[in-house]
């Protein structure tokens, strides 16, 4: 027969017991948080441009679809916002396929300088339209071959160009830099010189919907989604990513990689 325990010791598991249950209590709280207002955040996303479809459509049936001073511009404003949609559902399932953990990643040896090239040259129409010179750092061209899912990689880097772009000055520069930390790590850096984003909005950026200046990013465009995408990806490679800002200035996010052996 065990010897019982002592009054004081079964207190102590006691202790113990409510202490943890208070932190399993006190962690499904913040889950039911965060929980509640993805879905506000995603409601609040969802009627933006699904109110703007209805009252351009609305207008159009009530008479202006026979004004032709306002027929197209408002079909073409109604196609935006359904393009908006379009890409909110895309990077929803996007991000609720990596969060679900069911996606393998599928490694394989590439050079990120001719991974980020590929997307410079998707994206130099966007680039062009607010004349945005798309650059690679000097001295960093050497190719550095990294072991990763380039599919994957190549949408953490057309999210960070894009970005780089959209919130990028008229005349600016992007510049990617790729950087070998030692033997087992590659650092990639996408740089802009554009407006920065405030001290307060940076711990936050990389979550879900988060956007530091609701109004001019809704004039912007985009889902808020962004940079929470490229988050899983980096990480679910194992990696991190990291965002330096200074308003005025620029912006630079960077990540790192696994680096090739060959
Ligand atoms: P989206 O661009 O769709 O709003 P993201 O998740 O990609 O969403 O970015 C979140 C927010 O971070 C943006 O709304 C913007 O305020 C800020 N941001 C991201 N990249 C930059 C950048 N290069 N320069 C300035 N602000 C940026």
């Amino acid at each position: 027969v065990l010897p019982q325990k002592s009054i004081e010791e079964v207190s102590e598991d006691v202790q113990k017991w409510a202490s943890q249950k208070k932190d399993e209590i006190e962690l499904l709280k913040a889950n039911e948080q965060f929980r509640k207002e993805f879905l506000m955040n995603l409601a609040h996303e969802l009627r933006t441009p699904i109110f703007s479809v209805q009252g351009y459509v609305d207008t159009l049936l009530g008479g202006a679809l026979s004004d032709p001073n306002v027929n197209i511009k408002f079909l073409s404003n109604a196609s935006k916002s359904i393009d908006r949609l379009v890409r909110l559902v895309d990077d929803l399932d996007e991000i609720s396929k990596l969060e679900s953990g069911k996606i393998p990643l599928i490694q394989e040896a590439f050079s990120i300088q001719e991974l980020i090239k590929e997307v410079y040259e998707e994206l130099l129409f966007k680039a062009k339209d607010k004349h945005i010179n798309l650059l690679m750092k000097k001295g960093t061209e050497r190719p550095l071959f990294v072991y990763a899912d380039k599919q994957k990689i190549k949408q953490v880097l057309v999210n960070l160009v894009d970005n780089a772009i959209k919130y990028g000055n008229e005349k600016g520069s992007v510049i990617a830099g790729c950087y070998e930390v030692d033997e087992k790590n590659v650092y990639i850096e996408i740089s802009d010189d554009g407006p920065g984003i405030a001290e307060e909005h940076m711990p936050r950026i990389f979550e879900r919907f988060y956007r530091a200046d609701r109004s001019r990013a809704r004039a912007i465009g985009g889902t808020g989604l962004g940079l929470a995408i490229v988050k899983h990806i980096v990480e679910a490679h194992g990696q991190t990513v990291t965002a330096r800002s200074k308003p005025g200035v620029g912006s630079s996010f960077g990540f790192t990689l696994d680096t090739a052996t060959t």
